[in-house]
């Protein structure tokens, strides 16, 4: 019996066919610009987001770092939500490494900053403050699809603000596939986009960050600054190019089996159903038998993620099929009957 790992949906083996593409693809060194795979993805996919460039870059945090740090300068601060994947799970780099303050703004429980909140954020121009520059958003965040009217007002806003407007867009896909619309309807209100190859897409590793010609230049020097300067990169880019062009598409099934597993979960006494958004689960468990629980699944071949709150975030992709979702709901079922 194969795993079902539902801890996250960065866990996919790349498809036969994929591995074929890659095995194919013609590759050069990248530094010098000539890696005609990476070139061609790098291309199609600020093509297909509404954008001058791309670029591919191994990790999604290596991707919203040079974005900011293409966007801002040393002492420039960055607007964002207090539990955005940006500002809390990657290691503080913008601070760390790129000289930019963050300051973070509570998300809605849609995972839309409150403009208005926004605004009260921003500094005055005035030797005292760091230069607000930048609002980063997160679509999905926690497997919420911000509102396309939201995302309409925040351009508005930073607009007439003047400033730039950043969009961690590291499950872009799922977001348009929950919206029902082509991504570049989402990605046309920003400056800049950071999208995952490697989570629900599939791809074993990469991301491209996409901008206008300028941006994506600058952020091509701190991509190499960063040590992000690979060489033959168009092996990867080349299962990168393969997810969007099989794998887009079918996100709805993940969101589909999500819901099914949702529903599931919800009719278990002792399990409370949260929410589910796109391709994430979130339920309460009893704390106290969080261990007992993982135990139980692992016996079953299921892997979950537990920490040290009842909450349990089950994430659906391409290797988890019908036949998992029902195995892990049985393997729920047996656990709180017993
Ligand atoms: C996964 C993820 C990233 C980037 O993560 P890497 O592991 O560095 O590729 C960025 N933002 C969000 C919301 C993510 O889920």
């Amino acid at each position: 019996m194969a795993w079902v790992d539902l801890r996250s949906d960065t866990v996919t083996q790349p498809t036969a066919a994929m591995r074929a593409a890659m095995v194919e693809a013609a590759v050069g060194d990248d530094v010098y610009g000539e890696d005609p795979t990476v070139n061609a993805l790098q291309q199609r996919l600020a093509d297909d987001l509404g954008f001058e460039a791309g670029l591919f870059v191994p990790t999604g945090t290596q991707s919203n770092l040079i974005g900011l740090m293409a966007h801002c300068e040393r002492g420039d601060e960055y607007i964002v939500g207090a539990d955005a994947h940006t500002y809390r799970w990657e290691g503080g780099g913008a601070a760390v490494l790129g000289s930019i303050q963050p300051q973070p703004i509570p998300q809605d429980a849609d995972g839309t900053l409150p403009l208005e909140k926004v605004a009260a954020a921003i500094k005055p121009i005035d030797p005292h403050f760091p230069r607000t520059k930048i609002l980063a958003l997160e679509n999905t965040w926690w497997g919420r699809a911000l509102p396309l009217d939201y995302l309409a007002a925040a351009r508005a806003f930073t607009r007439e603000r003047g400033l730039g407007l950043h969009l961690d867009g590291a499950r872009l896909f799922n977001a348009a596939v929950a919206c029902g619309v082509p991504a570049r309807e989402i990605t046309q209100h920003f400056d800049s986009v950071s999208v995952c190859l490697s989570k629900g897409l599939g791809a074993p590793v990469g991301s491209v960050l996409v901008g206008s010609a300028s941006l994506i230049e600058k952020a091509r020097r701190w991509r190499k600054v960063a040590g992000g300067g690979w060489r033959q990169a168009g092996l990867l880019a080349a299962a990168c190019t393969y997810a969007l062009n099989h794998h887009i598409d079918r996100l709805a099934d993940d969101h589909a089996r999500a819901a099914r597993l949702a529903e599931g979960l919800a009719a278990i006494p002792n399990v409370k159903l949260l929410g589910q958004h796109t391709n994430m689960v979130y339920v309460d468990v009893p704390v106290e038998q969080l261990r007992d629980l993982d135990v139980h699944l692992r016996a079953r071949d299921i892997r979950i993620g537990i920490g040290y709150t009842p909450t349990l975030r089950l994430v659906t992709h391409l290797d988890v099929d019908d036949e998992g979702v029902a195995r892990t709901v049985t393997a729920f079922e047996a656990f709180f009957a017993a």
